[in-house]
């Protein structure tokens, strides 16, 4: 469905992806683990076509994405949650909901799709007019991918969900992607929390600094010596 094909990424002058390989199937989780600065964000924003490769491709259904504007990625059925949330906190929940929305125009299916998102995320429902400002940080983050749903997606990309959250809600949070998921949309995932990760997803790719060192099956990472002593704070 998804593939980087021989991803090169440079920031000025510095490249910071060397040629990485990944696929993404259709209706799996698949995650991408790495330690900071790893290039994990970057491989996000590339997909989205936020981030152009200096060399190489990303396709969907085989067509590349990477010389489309972000919009029309979007338009294409991929969205993404960036890191540190980026809702806009002057507007209410419903606006920043409605923000998702952009690239549609029908209206009726619209609202089936918020229907939906408030099933998901009841908390939202109730406090669909409050200032997205004014809620939680786990709040903030369900608003983050529910207005990443309301584009109605193929692919979610998801960058560090957990971040900064209390422990109940992270399983409130992985459940939700698990459901998310169940409904049919495909997701990449990336995390610091490899052992959640590892254990919602289908498939797992280990980057190190800027190359594609591991790829397997999540069991398969979980059950990694290698990937124990660096990600799992060991046995
Ligand atoms: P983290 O978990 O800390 O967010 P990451 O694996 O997501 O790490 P990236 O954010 O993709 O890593 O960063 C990869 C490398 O690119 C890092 O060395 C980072 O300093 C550098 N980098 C990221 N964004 C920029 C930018 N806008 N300009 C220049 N360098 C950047």
């Amino acid at each position: 469905m998804l593939q980087l094909v021989d991803l090169h990424v440079k920031y000025g002058q510095i490249e910071v992806l060397h040629g990485i390989q990944i696929t993404v199937n259709p209706g799996e989780i698949v995650t991408i683990l790495g330690a900071n600065g790893a290039g994990k964000s970057t491989t996000l924003l590339t997909i989205s076509s936020l981030v152009k490769p200096s060399k190489g491709a990303v396709m969907l259904e085989g067509a590349p994405l990477h010389k489309l504007p972000p919009h029309e990625v979007v338009r294409r059925g991929v969205a993404h949650v960036p890191e540190g949330r980026r809702i806009f906190g002057t507007l209410t929940v419903q606006e920043n909901l409605n923000l998702g929305a952009f690239t549609r125009n029908d209206t009726a299916r619209i609202h089936q799709t918020l229907d939906w998102i408030y099933e998901l995320f009841p908390i939202l429902a109730e406090r669909r007019r409050q200032l997205a400002g004014t809620l939680s940080g786990g709040e903030q983050q369900m608003l983050a991918i529910a207005r990443g749903l309301m584009s109605q997606p193929r692919i979610l990309l998801l960058d560090e969900p957990s971040l900064g959250l209390a422990p109940l809600l992270v399983k409130t949070i992985f459940q939700t992607i698990r459901n998310i998921n169940a409904s049919g949309v495909t997701i990449v995932l990336v995390e610091q929390n490899a052992r959640a990760a590892l254990k919602l997803a289908h498939r797992g790719y280990v980057l190190e600094v800027g190359r594609i060192v591991l790829e397997d099956s999540a069991q398969g990472l979980l059950a990694n010596p290698d990937v124990q002593k660096a990600y799992l704070g060991g046995a």
